[in-house]
């Protein structure tokens, strides 16, 4: 049976003209903004007709779910956006070329060690937690710095920016916290630490999170329509 999958194809041509308008109205033209696919509860039928139209990135929560999709998956790159425990790592370390969800030491430091053991070097972003709610992970505000710190010491990890889930309502005054964090931490020339990466924005405010500098978009239902929690 042949799924019909052109609501996809119509999400999609909407998103893309969103963020063109978005990245017209409020950035540089050199100034590059990726799409990624959140394929959490999506079939990998889906997602292959996404990465057809041209999505070349996805972003994955859970790793039990991942393991079971990935060798459906036709080619595309993988980053890792959910809560990560420990215990995990070692079955996405091959696999994800960034783990944008890293909000501890501890977790950081597990990342490195079996990096160091698969021969490679991990990129990750810092995930935090910029509306200080208590459902939510990433690291507090209060603790960024010393995370950034500690984290540069390790030598199979290398920071490549910050990510953030907003709260939903009033995301606004959230994201453009996020701006003046991410290039306070760039301006600071932290040794192994670059700010190319700043993931925000996801179906009901990726328009708002382009104004204030995000240059990665994490898109599920507006692409995929409405999760189907099994
Ligand atoms: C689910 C999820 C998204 C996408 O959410 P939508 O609102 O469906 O676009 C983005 N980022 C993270 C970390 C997620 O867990």
């Amino acid at each position: 049976m042949e799924t019909d999958f052109s609501y996809i194809d119509e999400n999609y041509k909407r998103i893309l003209n969103n963020v063109s308008e978005a990245a017209a109205k409020y950035r540089k033209p050199e100034e590059k903004i990726r799409i990624m696919a959140v394929t959490k509860t999506v079939d990998p039928a889906a997602v292959n007709h996404a990465i057809g139209l041209g999505i070349d990135l996805l972003g994955e929560n859970r790793v039990q779910e991942y393991m079971s999709k990935k060798d459906a998956y036709k080619d595309a790159e993988v980053h890792f956006i959910g809560h990560l425990q420990t215990n995990k790592v070692k079955y996405i370390i091959d696999s994800v070329k960034l783990i944008q969800s890293v909000d501890s030491l501890k977790l950081a430091e597990e990342i490195d060690k079996h990096a160091n053991r698969a021969g490679k070097i991990q990129d990750i972003l810092i995930e935090l937690n910029i509306g200080g709610e208590e459902s939510k992970s990433g690291i507090d505000r209060s603790m960024l710095d010393e995370l950034i710190c500690r984290t540069a010491e390790l030598e199979h990890v290398r920071i490549k920016g910050l990510m953030a889930i907003p709260p939903a309502l009033g995301p606004e005054k959230f994201l453009c916290e996020m701006q003046e964090i991410y290039e306070d931490i760039s301006g600071k020339n932290i040794k192994n630490v670059s700010m190319d990466i700043l993931s925000m924005g996801m179906s009901g405010d990726y328009v708002q999170a382009i104004k204030y500098g995000s240059n990665l978009v994490r898109i599920g239902s507006a692409l995929f329509g409405a999760r189907i929690y099994k």
